[in-house]
């Protein structure tokens, strides 16, 4: 089975947030389950050399030239990168003061163009796109291709005016929203199936407030809407092997644990007690709940807990986290994206903090309990699929879930984490959330199904 995946990200090559991982997770795995798969991507700039291929694709006046250089990258296989005008940039979308480039729509509109080419050109069983960037790809396709639609963050639609539906071609019909053009719309109803990157996220983003204004689109799809759960790359999260932290340890053999959080402890200048030390590592957004965290460290004496963050994004919360480390011995905030910090102190935490108002996925809470450390979480999103609450399921239980968005909800969930994991119990919940597989396997299973599905 020969299939085009087409998405603006894909790690290493170009990482911008979760997509980039979840991409280049599924298209290995696929891969390594005998599906072909050509990889369409952006030509950044960030590949230098080894181009190995050269398609000139066939795109309307508007979109070109364009072309597909193959390249067989180290790390992330055999790629193509398409290069239409004005695609190249320093940053897939953003200008380096934080603005969207003003151009978004057109280069995606173009990398779109690019890839209804390839796939006139090339004919593959089965399209999977990604997200907005490529979404219009289906509005200038006839006939449609088998394809698939994942939807890894629904708040960035590339909705605009209603000027683009006349250059779009036969589906153009399906992609007006409210007299202009929406790629997402459009695609999340032409799509044979359209996936979610959790299970729970798929019934979250049907109900009235949560899907980001598509709820209709998304609830007229019925049972081709379902979610998938993302996997994360468990051979650069492993415990066992890793090169990243203090020292290694595994669900039989729990000692290196101890290490690694004294070790994170040490780093941080955090103070040397047997207090638990929790730890949350995440973009400073209004999603990810940071700003709950700050009444709980106003309790960390008390509770008693030490408490490290590791963050980077907006402004006023790292101000914040700053403001609260200054002369306190139980918390430490690092400023920044640093991803061999991450893994100490995931690896050294006993609890990880993931307040996120929303989630569609969420990879961290399963970085950390790969890690033996034992997620706290909202009620949301794929922290439902990924942690039942150890009080409420005591035989399977993963975590602790707090009983609604709130930081007095923390505190508890904290309190109530903090009793139970200073006991025994601690080590057989450890040896539980360490022994599940997060890998890409099963979920790559999960698509080839689909695909066989639709391309019969
Ligand atoms: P999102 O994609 O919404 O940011 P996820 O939990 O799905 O959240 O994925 C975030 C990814 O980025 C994880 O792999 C996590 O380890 C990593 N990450 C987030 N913030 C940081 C940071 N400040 N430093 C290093 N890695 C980070």
């Amino acid at each position: 089975m020969r299939v085009t995946f087409a998405t603006a990200e894909f790690s290493p090559i170009a990482s911008v947030g979760g997509l980039a991982a979840a991409a280049a997770g599924l298209v290995g795995a696929l891969r390594r389950s005998g599906i072909d798969v050509d990889v369409l991507l952006p030509d950044y700039n960030a590949v230098a050399d080894g181009v190995v291929d050269t398609i000139e694709l066939d795109v309307p006046l508007w979109a070109g030239p364009a072309t597909a250089k193959r390249v067989e990258h180290p790390v992330a296989g055999s790629i193509y990168l398409i290069d239409v005008p004005g695609i190249a940039k320093s940053h897939p979308y953003l200008q380096p003061d934080g603005n969207g480039w003003l151009d978004n729509t057109d280069r995606f509109m173009r990398f779109s163009a690019a890839v209804a080419a390839f796939i006139r050109q090339t004919s593959p069983d089965v399209v999977h796109l990604n997200d907005w960037h490529t979404a219009a790809a289906l509005a200038m396709l006839d006939p449609l291709p088998p394809s698939v639609l994942s939807l890894h963050n629904l708040a960035h639609q590339g909705a605009t005016g209603g000027e683009w539906l006349e250059l779009l071609g036969p589906q153009s019909a399906h992609f007006e929203w409210w007299g202009g053009f929406n790629p997402l719309s459009g695609a999340i109803a032409v799509a044979h199936k359209v996936v979610a990157v959790s299970p729970h996220h798929a019934t979250e983003i049907v109900s009235d407030g949560q899907g980001f204004g598509l709820e209709e689109p998304l609830r007229a799809r019925g049972d081709a809407l379902i979610g998938i759960l993302n996997g994360i790359d468990t051979t650069v999260w492993d415990p066992q092997h890793g090169g990243y932290i203090e020292a290694s340890f595994s669900a039989t053999d729990l000692s290196g644990k101890a290490d690694c959080r004294d070790a994170v402890v040490d780093e941080l200048g955090l103070v040397d007690d047997d207090s638990l030390l929790a730890v949350a590592v995440t973009r400073l957004t209004d999603q990810k709940g940071i700003d709950l965290l700050l009444p709980l460290i106003e309790l960390l004496d008390e509770i008693p807990l030490r408490l490290a963050v590791l963050g980077s994004g907006d402004r006023h919360l790292s101000d914040q986290l700053v403001a609260a480390s200054q002369g306190s011995a139980r918390f430490a905030f690092v400023d920044g994206y640093d991803e061999a910090l991450s893994h100490r102190l995931i690896a050294g935490g006993d609890l990880f903090l993931m307040p996120s108002r929303f989630e569609p996925c969420g990879l961290t809470q399963m970085q950390a309990m790969r890690y033996a450390t034992i997620p706290i979480v909202t009620p949301v999103g794929g922290l439902v699929d990924t942690v039942p609450d150890v009080d409420a399921h005591p035989r399977r239980g993963r975590g602790f879930v707090m009983a609604d968005i709130s930081s007095t909800a923390l505190v508890s969930a904290v309190h109530r984490a903090v009793r139970r994991c200073s006991s025994r119990r601690l080590d057989t919940l450890r040896k539980r959330v360490m022994s599940i597989d997060w890998s890409w396997d099963a979920p790559a299973q999960q698509f080839i199904k689909i695909y066989r599905d639709i391309s019969h």
